[in-house]
This record gives structure tokens, C-alpha cells and sequence, in this order.
């Protein structure tokens, strides 16, 4: 079997979209699984959407995601790099390449300059629409001899080069997923291929590199499929052999409408702010039209590869569902190595002022179980901010009517003076005390159960719910205990 060559070709237009990242996803899967090769290739054909930066944001996606790829452009040292044996990988670098096969399209009579002004092309639009036609360019140009175009050319006219597109024709592709396609070109437009820039269309950009790269599967949005028969048309014009198709069904959020910027987080950037893992972005990404045969849904990068074929991707839109992708993170946030999920946090405390670089290095350890504490409920990491505030603040702030009754209730006073007393009398609140604190309280007190450690955590936390009290015990320490003690008393049961 040929050797398996797939791209992903994005165009540096801003940020990375997650259905975008996906598409590179499943092109990734797909060449690891088959030993082939993927590449990146960037199509910035379209100079006017160009965003400074793009590329550079786009490859350090695709590295924290942990896609990686085999030709194409690389950041080395901080530069551009380009690597591979078909280069350029950058289309705005190819301009000769296209200019040399749009010549060969015109000679052979697949193609022809056209010379319509913006005006004229907006009035025949125009007319078309009020016809209640499907705007499309009316051939005006088709008829020109080759010898009169270049005659205007030669004096200077500007022009685009077009494809002739026989009339009546039926064009035949097989999609992996969706099976057989047929278009007649009556129903496609005479589509510009190189543009009065100089810069050829991304249709015309994308075919000449697919070939000349050797690419053996093109996977990627479905949005694509209309462009597909102007591909293969062109290919049978060049006469080159086809590659296969694959076309993903669009990521869409739980109303069905496309998942856009007005509706929250869209791009990889976004997620990787609020504190998503890698590895939990992609495996949920990875479920997002497609599945295991045997319905897994914790799958690591290895699993994933292993499992991945075009099969089981889905025909219909995938689901976005943000619960779902919250359910997976958090499985690899319990689950991951405490160090690592230290290190994510950190930034996050820092940022909110909670803590400062001296505080996480000095006390790693402590930060360590508090991360470890609170883990258990987090979904992303930027949650841990509201999870651990109250750690850094001995001005107990009670969070509700139900945690400012649990405080008032008649046992209050009593716990606390108990606490009190017994705290003060030791050097330090060690795991040993931190571990029967409550049973000397029980002792001394007679109150037991609820009645004892919701007043308790209320008084210290300010909460009636959270992470298991005796390790909040030992976190916080005798100082800050005793101060809360007092905090409380002054300012809630005085
Ligand atoms: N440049 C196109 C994009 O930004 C690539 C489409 C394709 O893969 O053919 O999505």
C-alpha cells in the first residue's frame, strides 16, 4: 500500500478553533495509525485576512495539544523553520509553482483570463438576483480568443485567470464518510483561480499542493464539501490521480447552530487559559463525531491512535458539549501527577494575588495538599482561585444564610472556646492534632456530629461544604486558626 500522506492546512487567520484543531486531530490520528506522514501546511493565499503571529500562536497549539507532525513548518530557536522534501509549506512562498500550472490549465483550454470590472460583476449579481438566480459569473469572458487576452494583458488590463467548466457535466467523487457525491457543473460557478494579485485561490493553491506533496487523504471540514467537485475537476484536467476524501461533520454547541466566538470559548487559546489539560481537550475533542467501536470515553493520545479510523466518524454535525469535556478534564485533573497540577495552578494563585513566586517555591509541599484537596471537585484549573481563597484570608467571609445560621447556632461559642483552648496550648497543629482535634473537642464538650463540625467549619471556613476538614485543619495552623477563632467571635457572635 502507498504510503499514507496527510495535511492539515490552516490558514493564519487568528486564534485556532477547536473544530479546527480537531480536523488537525484526526489527520494526526489517522497518519500514526497508518505510519504515514502528516504535514502542516499553511495557506495564506488570502493576504487579507493575515494576522501577525498567527502561525507562530497556531504551531504552539498544536505542540501543547500534543500534535505533532513531520514536514511543514516548525518553530526552531524561536524562528520559522520549514522541513520536508516538498517545500515551500507556505503558499505565499509558491507563487511560481501555481503561476506555471495556471499556464498549463489556459494552454490546455481548462481555463481563461477574464477581464470583468468589480462593477460589471456586482450589476450581473444584481440582475441575477432580481431574477431569483443563484449569483454566478455569466461567462463573459469565456469566448475571448487566447491571442486577444494577452493582447490586453500585454497593455496592461487587469485580469483573473478562471476555470471553464464544461456545461452539463457530472462530476463523481466518493466521500469516506458520506459515500458517493455527483454535482453537474450547471451547477457550479466558473471559479477564479488566480486572483489579479497575482496569488492564486485558495482552490487552485490547495489542488497543486495536495498533489505535489503527494497527499493521499484530504480530511477535513465539511464546510469544504461544496469546493470538492472545482478540486476534482481540476485534477481531471491535470490529469492526476485523486486523492481520498474525508469530510468532518461541523462542531456544533447544543442549540445545532455552528460553535462561533458569541457563544463563549472557540479557540484552543480559550481553553488553555481556563485551565483545560491537553490531554482532556483532546480526548474529548476526539469524541466530538467520532467513536470507539467499544464506546470508551477516557482515551489516551496511544488509545486513541490505536482505535482511530474513518468508519466510525460520524455523517451528522458533533455535539459540543461543554459538560461533557468539563466530566473528562476532571478525571485527568484527579488522575495526573500533584506536582504537574501544582505547577498548573500556581499562575492561577499569582494571578489572583493569593500568592507570589517566593510563597510557591518556599511552600511547595503545603500548596501541594492544598492543590491535592481540592482537586477532587475541579473541572478546569482556573477553578482553583474560588476553591482555595478562603485559605489565604483569616477574615472568615460566611458564604450563605445557611452557613450564617450553621454559625449562630447555640454550640458555636462553646466549640470555639474548646478549640481555642487546646490550640493554644501547643507549639504547632501537627497532622497527629489536626487528626483528633475534634474528638478532644467532642470530649471536652459533649457536642457531637454535625452539630460540632458544621459550626466548626463554618467558624474556620466560611462554608458549610468543602475539602476534608482535617486537612484544612492542618493547612491552616495554629496562627491562622486562632486568629479566625477570634475573627469570628468579634465579628459574628459578639
Ligand atoms: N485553508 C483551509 C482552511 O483554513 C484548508 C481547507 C482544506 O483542508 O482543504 O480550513
Amino acid at each position: 500500500m502507498k504510503e499514507v500522506r496527510v495535511r492539515f492546512a490552516p490558514s493564519p487567520t487568528g486564534f485556532i478553533h477547536i473544530g479546527s484543531i480537531r480536523t488537525a486531530l484526526y489527520n494526526y490520528l489517522y497518519a500514526r495509525r497508518h505510519n504515514g506522514k502528516f504535514i502542516l501546511r499553511i495557506e495564506d493565499t488570502d493576504q487579507t485576512r493575515l494576522v501577525e503571529g498567527a502561525i507562530e500562536n497556531l504551531i504552539e497549539s498544536l505542540h501543547w495539544a500534543g500534535i505533532d507532525y513531520d514536514e511543514g513548518v516548525f518553530i526552531e530557536d524561536g524562528k520559522l523553520v520549514q522541513k520536508g522534501d516538498y517545500g515551500p509549506y507556505i503558499q505565499s512562498q509558491r507563487l511560481d509553482i501555481y503561476k506555471k500550472y495556471v499556464d498549463e490549465l489556459i494552454e490546455k483550454g481548462h481555463a481563461y483570463y477574464c477581464f470583468c470590472s468589480k462593477e460589471r460583476l456586482d450589476a450581473v449579481r444584481e440582475e441575477q438576483k432580481i431574477k431569483g438566480l443563484i449569483p454566478k459569473y455569466d461567462g463573459f469572458c469565456r469566448s475571448l480568443s487566447l491571442e486577444e487576452a494577452r493582447e490586453r494583458i500585454a497593455k496592461g488590463e487587469e485580469y483573473v485567470v478562471r476555470l471553464k467548466l464544461p456545461k452539463n457535466y457530472d462530476i463523481h467523487f466518493k466521500d469516506l464518510v458520506r459515500g458517493d457525491i455527483v454535482i453537474n457543473t450547471d451547477d457550479l460557478d466558473d471559479q477564479v483561480l488566480l486572483k489579479s494579485d497575482g496569488f492564486p485561490t485558495y482552490h487552485m493553491a490547495v489542488v497543486i499542493d495536495d498533489h505535489l506533496m503527494k497527499v493521499t487523504h484530504i480530511v477535513r471540514g465539511e464546510e469544504w464539501l461544496p469546493s470538492t467537485p472545482k478540486h476534482i475537476y481540476l485534477y481531471e484536467a491535470f490529469g492526476w490521480e485523486k486523492p481520498e476524501y474525508v469530510h468532518l461533520p461541523t462542531v456544533l454547541n447544543k442549540d445545532r447552530k455552528k460553535l462561533s466566538k458569541r457563544h463563549g470559548d472557540v479557540s484552543v487559546e480559550d481553553f488553555k487559559k481556563k485551565g483545560y489539560l491537553p490531554e482532556g481537550l483532546i480526548n474529548y475533542l476526539a469524541l466530538v463525531g467520532w467513536s470507539p467501536e467499544d464506546n470508551q470515553e477516557i482515551l489516551s493520545m496511544e488509545e486513541l491512535i490505536e482505535k482511530f479510523s474513518f468508519e466510525r466518524v460520524s455523517k451528522t454535525g458533533g455535539i459540543f458539549d461543554k459538560d461533557k469535556l468539563d466530566w473528562v478534564n476532571g478525571h485527568y485533573i484527579r488522575s495526573s501527577n500533584l506536582d504537574r497540577i501544582t505547577d498548573l495552578a500556581i499562575p492561577y494563585l499569582i494571578e489572583a494575588g493569593l500568592i507570589d513566586e517566593d510563597f510557591a517555591k518556599d511552600k511547595r509541599e503545603w500548596l501541594k495538599m492544598l492543590v491535592d484537596i481540592v482537586r477532587e471537585g475541579m473541572y478546569y484549573m482556573s477553578e482553583i482561585v474560588d476553591k482555595v481563597k478562603f485559605m489565604f484570608n483569616n477574615e472568615v467571609e460566611i458564604e450563605d444564610e445557611e452557613a450564617l445560621e450553621m454559625l449562630k447556632g447555640e454550640n458555636t461559642k462553646t466549640i470555639l472556646a474548646a478549640m481555642k483552648e487546646i490550640i493554644s496550648g501547643v507549639d504547632e497543629v501537627d497532622e497527629e492534632l489536626s487528626n483528633t482535634l475534634m474528638k478532644q473537642i467532642q470530649k471536652s464538650t459533649g457536642i457531637r456530629g454535625k452539630n460540632l463540625f458544621m459550626p466548626s467549619r463554618v467558624a474556620l471556613t466560611g462554608s458549610c461544604h468543602g475539602p476534608e476538614f482535617t486537612k484544612i485543619l492542618y493547612l491552616l495552623g495554629k496562627e491562622n486558626i486562632l486568629e479566625r477563632i477570634q475573627y469570628v467571635e468579634r465579628n459574628y457572635l459578639s
